[in-house]
């Protein structure tokens, strides 16, 4: 399908071999994803483009593909380096009019009737008359006029970055004005996930790998190699999220020999591994049958990644690998102190929890969930922070994903030593029946945590599964026992407004699941009771910059029917009484029954800010929820609830 797209990809005449991508082309590969919701659409039509990138790349060119991958995740540099667009309305409102000669107050008109500045730069552009027609934008004029837009930091960089935009939009053409705007907004809207890139990108490389080999097309043989293709990708991409890296090794040494040559390297996050919910100890010895286990306390605080360079350099990471070292100099000071002299080099897998400074007890995540996110001074710090390193991913020039757990503990208690009140191994025991792992979970609680991490040993199935919710790590909290369940982590995409004293601010919101294979938001509940006045004021603020006019197009909306809609970026972590079957609502329709499934009694529980819209709870681990709830209450004898 890919191959036979190409041509509708294609811009007619002006793209040789050897020439810099034309913007244009782009730009319309855009706009022909915007227009289909289908996944497998949008992926062969990327898919078409970056062969012809790749087709019509110079020898040697590793940058032309590189950029034009970035750009269809807009973004402009690896996550970790921070150098975000994300440039505000009335910069962008200043730069339309001045680039179309429009007043502010027209321009700002017809964004009220369009909801969407890109379309408005779009028509403006579309509707000026001009005599000369304009050099054609190409895609690295492009790329690093946002990278320099990106950098430009300080009050005195307004100005500047209004002339960019202008001198960008002055060379526009036909939808170019609208993708231009709408990435220097930070929103494409395409419905292009990363997965699909990646997807893409693989398919494009084995694609072009079989034309250089043969010239012709054998198409079974690529039929084959097309999921080999992205499995490589994934799996080398999770290992080192860094495209800078990787798709030069790609286009130099090719799919079979690319994880050879990328490897996960101190100071580039990966993404971490992520543990599914248990609801009783049964359960887990179901799962860890004749296997060998440990049990380790779950700590309450939050994901960091530590690593540490050759050169000296340690860096902290975030869950979603956020650079936190100005979130925490503190921690950054701490580490060296528990770093044995054989260290030269690692990545460190642990959690940074709250502790009291006098008695070293162990603190709830909301006291670190005060401190800012940047710009921290030593001397105000008020909460301690100890790190509890439970995993050991990578030590002096060796990645170690691919030994035992049992293996990496080993090494990690051999390298590293506990510090008081800084820096400790997590509480783990390695008990085997009902009985071990009971009081050790009571144990846990009693010392403030959350419950248990429940981790197989030995062998492949103990091995680190860099971005997998793997099921050789279990989680047992407290809370699940109590048979309240796992939390959800819920997507904010609407609202209702208030009645009563609350008119002035949203009365109760609508949540959303996010289907990652589906690349769609899926509702799931609508949820209003138990916010304090305060706290509906608090979230009027923070979400009614994100209100958007229609609902965006990924989001499967069902019978929903919100007063506003948002940009789905706000993501909370609720608990719910049950899970029932809905007529109503679209999250993971198709799993358990043709019907949604939706959360009864939903109640708030926190902001995760440290969670991206994509990171949340998705239609699979709902499903199993639900199936699990169904399977407890049949056992129990109760009727299983439909609704
Ligand atoms: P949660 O809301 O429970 O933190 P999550 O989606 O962030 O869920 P999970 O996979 O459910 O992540 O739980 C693993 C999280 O628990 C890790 O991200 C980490 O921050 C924390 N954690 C605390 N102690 C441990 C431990 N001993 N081993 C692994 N993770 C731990």
């Amino acid at each position: 399908a890919a191959l036979s797209r190409t041509s509708e990809v294609d811009i007619k005449g002006g793209w040789k071999t050897g020439d810099p991508v034309p913007y244009a082309a782009l730009a319309k590969v855009f706009s022909l994803i915007e227009a289909t919701t289908k996944r497998l659409e949008k992926t062969s039509l990327l898919t078409a483009f970056f062969l012809l990138v790749i087709r019509r790349s110079a020898p040697g060119d590793t940058q032309s593909l590189l950029q034009a991958v970035y750009l269809c995740i807009n973004r402009l540099s690896p996550d970790y380096v921070g150098v975000e667009l994300g440039i505000g309305e009335s910069l962008l409102i200043k730069a339309i009019g001045e680039s179309t000669g429009r007043s502010l107050a027209v321009v700002k008109a017809d964004l009220k009737k369009e909801g969407d500045l890109g379309l408005v730069a779009m028509n403006s552009k579309n509707s000026q008359k001009t005599l000369f027609k304009p050099k054609p934008l190409t895609l690295p004029f492009v790329f690093n006029n946002l990278k320099e837009i990106a950098l430009s930091t300080g009050h005195s960089s307004q100005n500047k970055k209004v002339s960019i935009i202008t001198k960008l939009l002055a060379a526009c053409q036909e939808s170019e004005a609208k993708y231009i705007i709408r990435s220097l907004e930070g929103k494409l809207r395409i419905g292009n996930a990363e997965q699909t890139v990646l997807v893409a990108l693989a398919h494009a490389s084995a694609i072009a790998e079989q034309e250089r080999a043969n010239k012709k097309i054998n198409k079974e043989k690529l039929a084959a190699r097309l999921p080999q293709a992205s499995e490589i990708i994934k799996s080398v991409y999770s290992e080192l999220p860094n495209y800078d890296l990787v798709i030069p090794a790609l286009i130099e040494v090719g799919l079979d020999k690319l994880h050879e040559h990328c490897k996960l390297t101190p100071g580039v996050p990966l993404k971490p591994m992520l543990a599914k919910p248990t609801k009783a100890i049964g359960e887990v010895l179901d799962r860890f049958e004749n296997k060998r286990f440990t049990c380790e306390y779950k700590y309450d605080g939050e994901r960091a990644q530590v690593h540490l360079v050759e050169d000296g350099t340690v860096s902290v990471f975030s869950r979603n690998s956020e650079d936190m070292s100005k979130k925490y100099p503190d921690l950054m000071a701490q580490i060296p102190h528990c770093i044995k002299e054989n260290t030269k080099s690692f990545v460190l897998d642990a959690e940074a929890v709250a502790i009291d400074k006098d008695t070293g007890s162990l603190m709830p995540f909301q006291e670190l969930s005060r401190r800012k996110r940047k710009d921290v001074k030593v001397e105000d710090i008020q909460v301690r922070v100890c790190l509890f390193a439970f995993d050991l991913l990578y030590l002096n020039g060796e990645p170690l994903l691919r030994k035992s757990l049992a293996e990496r503990r080993q090494l990690l208690r051999e390298h590293f030593q506990p510090m008081h009140l800084e820096f400790d191994f997590a509480k783990s025991s390695d008990g085997e029946t009902t009985e071990e792992i009971q009081t050790f979970l009571e144990e846990s609680v009693k010392d403030g945590c959350e419950g248990l991490m429940v981790k197989m040993l030995d062998g492949e199935p103990s091995f680190y599964e860099p971005s997998r919710r793997s099921v050789n790590w279990l989680k047992l909290k407290k809370d699940y026992l109590a048979g309240v369940g796992d939390s959800l982590d819920l997507v904010v995409v609407g609202a209702y407004y208030g009645k009563g004293k609350r008119t002035n601010v949203y009365g109760a919101f609508l949540l959303a699941c996010w289907d990652a294979d589906a690349e769609e938001f899926q509702t799931i509940c609508k949820i209003g009771t138990g916010f304090s006045e305060e706290v509906l004021q608090k979230h009027y603020e923070s979400l009614q910059p994100l209100e958007m006019t229609k609902p965006r197009g990924d989001i499967k909306i069902g019978g929903a029917k919100p007063d506003v809609w948002f940009e789905p970026k706000v993501v909370w972590e609720v608990l719910t009484a049950d899970l029932s079957l809905s007529p109503i609502y679209t999250a993971a329709q198709g799993l358990v029954d043709e019907r949604g499934i939706s959360l009864r009694f939903p109640r708030f529980i926190r902001i995760r800010d440290d969670k991206s819209a994509e990171d949340g709870t998705g239609p699979e681990q709902i499903a199993e929820m639900y199936e699990k709830q169904a399977l407890a209450q049949s056992k129990g004898g109760k009727r299983s609830k439909g609704g």
